[in-house]
């Protein structure tokens, strides 16, 4: 090539270049100023999990484990056990003793959703979950089930307020717990700490 050719075309591959970025100086900007405005999620976006309850306050779950057969990620614990007669947590014969979920592991497929007989487990559009320590990961069942006065019955898309701000002692939780009580305090982590050496942390 010509050293003229190759200067006609390299100010034409500029000119298209600089095109490209004096037209985006004119278009509405994308940038929202998050985190005092919050995107606007599709109403099927799947983000962090919470347990439901009954109108009257007991719990939707009865811990019959299919969410936790159904993960793809081998991300949730149960552990069942009977109600006591004086003091019932679920309308069924058993309830979740344990629960937790590992979200580094969950892939937000929704699949614990859909297995879920009682609606028991969703997903919400809650997405502000970082933090510095894998033990904050591992939500156990207080950080997950709503607290009695939020959300009973109403899946979360359909409250009249949307989504609490918070999971009630999940603030609490991430002030207090360091990496090692955060596992030792979960079965999951427990198991992550003891016989997956190395994953923990
Ligand atoms: S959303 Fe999917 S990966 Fe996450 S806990 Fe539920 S089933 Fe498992
Ligand atoms: S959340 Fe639903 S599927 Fe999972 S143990 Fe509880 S009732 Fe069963």
């Amino acid at each position: 090539m010509s050293p003229l050719r190759g200067f006609a075309s390299a100010l034409i591959a500029l000119t298209g270049g600089f095109a490209t970025t004096f037209g985006m100086l004119f278009k509405r900007k994308p940038t929202i100023e998050y985190p005092s405005v919050k995107k606007q999620h599709a109403p099927r976006f799947h983000g962090l999990h919470e347990l439901r309850r009954y109108a009257d306050g007991k719990e939707r779950c009865i811990g019959c484990e299919l969410c936790a057969i159904a993960c793809p990620a081998n991300a949730i614990t149960v552990i069942g056990a009977e109600n006591a007669p004086g003091d019932r947590r679920s309308p069924g014969e058993r309830y979740a003793a344990r629960y937790e979920i590992d979200e580094l592991r969950c892939i937000f497929c929704g699949l614990c959703e859909e297995a879920c007989p009682t609606d028991a487990i969703v997903l919400t559009p809650r997405f502000e979950m970082a933090d510095y320590r894998r033990g904050s990961f591992v939500y156990a069942k207080d950080r997950l089930l709503v607290p009695p006065q939020a959300g009973v019955g109403t899946a979360p898309d359909e409250r009249p307020n949307g989504i609490p701000a918070d999971l009630g002692t999940v603030a609490e939780q991430k002030s207090t717990v360091d990496i090692a009580t955060g596992y030792d305090a979960t079965n999951r982590g427990h198991i992550l700490k003891t016989e997956r050496r190395g994953l923990a942390g």
